[in-house]
C-alpha cells in the first residue's frame, strides 16, 4: 500500500480512491501541478487533503467561501487533521494563535480566504514555513464571465512566481471550455495535468413534469417520495419563496425561506439551520446553493424554470452529493416558457447578447420537451456522450409517447393568425373548442372559420400543443405584456403543409411508486436507524457541528445493515478512520448492541 493509500483508510476510512483520485493526488505528491474538473460530489477535496498529508509542510486551501471552510475545517478535524482557518470572521488573538501553529509547524491544512492570502503579512508568513501544496478551490471565481467572479482570485497567479516549486491544484465544477481556459491563463497553470471527470451524476434521477397544479404536485412529491429529508425549493421570485415556505411550514414541513431581500442575519440564520438540523427545507431564489457542501441534500425541486441549463445543472447538483439516491423535480407549464420568453425579449443589451440568452433559453426549453433520456441530453449539452440510454430520468423509466400534431398545429396557428395576433393563449382556445365567452361575442370570433374546429381536444391538450409550439419557437410571445401569440417566420413550412411535427402526448404519467425514503434501504431496521441518528444528532449538537460531521448518512445505514459488534468490526464501515473509530466507535456500539440485544 502506498502512502496515499494508506491516509485513505487510516484517516479518512475509506477503502479505495475513485479514478482519477489517484491520479492526480500521485500528480501532486511528486510535486506536479494539476487541473481538475470534477462535478459536485465527485470527491475534490481528497484531492488535496490527502497530498498535503503525505508531503512534508502544511497545505494551504484558498477557499471563497467563509462558512463552507468552517465546516472543511469542522470535518477534518473531527477526523484528528490539525486543520484551521484564517479569515475574517476571527480576532486578532485568534488569528494569532492560528498564525502561531503554522509557524510551529504544526498545521495539516490552513484555509485561506483569497482577499487574506494576497495580503503581503500573510505571504510574508507563508514564505518562512514549509508549505506541502497549493490548492485554490472553486477556481472559476477567476472567471469575469461567470457569476462567481471575485477579483481577489485575479491575483492568485502570484503564487506561482512567489512559490516556485511548491504544486498547486486548482479545482471547480465548472465544465465548460472557456472558463477552463481562463482559470489556466489567469493562475499561471499552463504546465499543470489537467483531469476531467464525467459530469454525470448518476446518482440524480431527474424528472421534469408538466404543471397542473404546482403546489399539490409538489406536496405529492414531498410527502410521498421525500418525506422527512432535507431539500432545496428554487422558485423564481422572492415573493414565491416566502410564500411557499410559508404554505409548507403550515403543513407541518420545516421550511426556511431564502433569497437576497432577506436580513443578512436572517439568511445566515437560515443557513446554519440548513446545515445543521436534518429534514429542513430551504425554499430559495437563485441567491441560495454557492459553496453549500451539505452532502444529504435528498432532493432539489423546482417550481419555475431556471432561464439555462447551466443553471439547471448547477442547482440540481446540490442533490446526492454524498453519492445516495436523490431527486431533481421540476414542474413547468405554458407560463414559464411565455414569461421567460417575454423577460428575453425585453432584455437589455446588445443583439449578440440577446441571440446568445435566447440560443441557452432555446436549449433549456429543449431539455423540458425532450421526449428522449434527459441525461443525454444535458451531458450531450456540456460535450459528453453517454452511448445508452441512462434508466434513472423519467422519459427512460416511463417512456413518452409521440402523436403526429401537424393538423392541430395548423389549427393553433391558424386561429392566432385569423385573429389578428391579438390574443393570449386562453381566448386562442375558447375560439378552438367553440365556446361561447364575452370576449368571442364581443369579437364576433364566432364568425372565423377556425372557430370550433378544435373540439376534439379538450383544453388542456390544447395547452399542450401551444405549449410546445411556443417553446419549439413557431409562435412568439408579445412583448406588452398581455401575452398574445404571434406567428413566428419559422411557422411557414408548418402552414404550408410542408412539415410535419411530432408533439409529446400529456398522458398523466403513472405515480411513482412509493419509495422508502433514502438512503435507508427496505431491509434496514427502521428503530435502529432512528435511534443511531438520535445518538448521531445529540453528538452533533453537543459539538455545535452538522451531524454529517459525526458520520454521514451512508455509514449510519452500514452500522444498520452490517450490525457491528465490536470495535474491530466497526473499523470496516465506510467513513470510519483510526480517530472516529476511536471517538465515537464506543457509543454507537452501545445503541446497536443494545438494539441488537432487545430485537433477538
Ligand atoms: P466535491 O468537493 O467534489 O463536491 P467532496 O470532496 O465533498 O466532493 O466529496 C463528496 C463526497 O464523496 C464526500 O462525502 C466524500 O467524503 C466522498 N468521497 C470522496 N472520495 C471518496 C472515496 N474515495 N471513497 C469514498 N467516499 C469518497
Ligand atoms: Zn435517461
Amino acid at each position: 500500500m502506498n502512502p496515499a493509500q494508506q491516509i485513505l483508510q487510516r484517516v479518512f476510512g475509506y477503502a479505495a480512491f475513485r479514478p482519477p483520485q489517484d491520479e492526480i493526488i500521485q500528480t501532486v505528491i511528486d510535486g506536479g501541478d494539476a487541473l481538475v474538473l470534477m462535478p459536485t460530489g465527485g470527491g475534490k477535496s481528497l484531492c488535496y487533503q490527502v497530498p498535503a498529508l503525505v508531503r512534508a509542510g502544511c497545505g494551504v486551501v484558498v477557499s471563497p467561501l467563509i462558512a463552507l471552510m468552517h465546516d472543511q475545517v469542522d470535518a477534518l478535524q473531527q477526523l484528528g487533521v490539525r486543520a484551521a482557518f484564517l479569515n475574517s470572521t476571527l480576532g486578532p488573538e485568534e488569528s494569532r494563535a492560528i498564525e502561531d501553529a503554522l509557524q510551529a509547524g504544526e498545521l495539516d491544512l490552513l484555509y485561506v480566504a483569497p482577499e487574506r492570502l494576497v495580503q503581503t503579512r500573510t505571504l510574508a508568513l507563508l514564505e518562512q514555513v514549509s508549505i506541502a501544496l497549493f490548492a485554490i478551490d472553486e477556481a472559476h471565481c477567476v472567471s469575469q464571465w461567470g457569476h462567481d467572479f471575485r477579483a481577489d482570485y485575479l491575483q492568485l497567479g502570484i503564487l506561482h512566481e512567489r512559490f516556485a516549486g511548491i504544486p498547486r491544484i486548482a479545482l471547480t465544477a465548472t465544465a465548460d471550455q472557456r472558463t477552463r481556459q481562463e482559470i489556466r491563463e489567469r493562475l499561471a497553470l499552463n504546465e499543470a495535468r489537467q483531469f476531467v471527470v464525467s459530469f454525470d451524476r448518476p446518482n440524480i434521477r431527474y424528472r421534469i413534469t408538466l404543471k397542473h397544479n404546482a403546489r399539490q404536485q409538489l406536496l405529492r412529491f414531498l410527502r410521498e417520495e421525500r418525506a422527512g429529508d432535507a431539500g432545496i425549493i428554487y422558485c423564481m421570485s422572492r415573493r414565491k419563496a416566502e410564500e411557499t415556505a410559508a404554505w409548507l411550514s403550515e403543513l407541518g414541513f420545516t421550511a426556511l425561506p431564502y433569497h437576497a431581500g432577506l436580513d443578512a442575519r436572517v439568511r445566515a440564520d437560515h443557513q446554519s439551520r440548513f446545515l445543521r438540523e436534518e429534514s429542513v427545507i430551504m425554499v430559495a431564489t437563485v441567491a441560495f446553493g454557492m459553496g453549500i457542501d451539505k452532502p444529504d441534500v435528498r432532493f432539489v425541486a423546482h417550481l419555475d424554470m431556471p432561464k439555462t441549463v447551466e443553471a439547471y445543472y448547477q442547482e440540481t447538483g446540490r442533490a446526492g452529493r454524498d453519492g445516495e439516491p436523490a431527486d431533481a423535480w421540476m414542474a413547468y407549464g405554458l407560463q414559464d416558457v411565455i414569461k421567460l420568453r417575454q423577460m428575453m425579449a425585453s432584455s437589455q443589451g446588445d443583439e449578440m447578447h440577446r441571440r446568445a440568452e435566447q440560443h441557452r433559453l432555446n436549449a433549456m426549453l429543449g431539455l423540458c420537451e425532450i421526449t428522449s433520456c434527459r441525461r443525454q441530453a444535458l451531458l450531450a449539452y456540456f460535450g459528453e456522450t453517454l452511448p445508452a440510454p441512462c434508466g434513472n430520468c423519467d422519459n427512460c423509466l416511463e417512456p413518452v409517447d409521440t402523436w403526429d400534431g401537424t393538423e392541430a398545429a395548423r389549427m393553433a396557428l391558424s386561429a392566432a393568425y385569423r385573429t389578428g395576433q391579438r390574443f393570449g393563449v386562453n381566448h386562442l382556445i375558447d375560439l378552438l373548442r367553440g365556446a361561447t365567452t364575452d370576449k368571442i361575442n364581443q369579437f364576433d370570433h364566432q364568425r372565423l372559420p377556425t372557430y370550433g374546429v378544435g373540439k376534439h381536444l379538450d383544453a388542456q391538450q390544447w395547452r399542450s400543443v401551444f405549449r410546445q409550439l411556443v417553446a419549439r419557437g413557431y409562435l412568439n410571445v408579445d412583448l406588452s405584456g398581455y401575452g398574445a401569440l404571434q406567428l413566428a417566420p419559422s411557422c411557414r413550412p408548418l402552414l404550408r403543409g410542408e412539415l410535419q411535427i411530432e408533439l409529446r402526448r400529456e398522458t398523466p404519467r403513472k405515480a411513482a411508486k412509493q419509495r422508502t425514503k433514502t438512503p435507508l434501504s427496505s431491509d434496514v431496521d427502521v428503530a435502529l436507524w432512528e435511534a443511531l441518528r438520535e445518538r448521531r444528532r445529540e453528538l452533533a449538537e453537543a459539538q455545535g457541528v452538522p451531524p454529517y460531521v459525526i458520520f454521514h448518512d451512508r455509514t449510519v445505514q452500514e452500522m444498520c445493515t452490517r450490525l457491528p459488534r465490536d470495535l474491530q468490526q466497526f473499523a470496516h464501515l465506510t467513513g470510519v478512520g483510526e480517530r472516529k473509530l476511536e471517538k465515537y466507535g464506543p457509543t454507537f456500539l452501545q445503541v446497536i448492541n443494545a438494539h441488537v440485544g432487545s430485537a433477538g
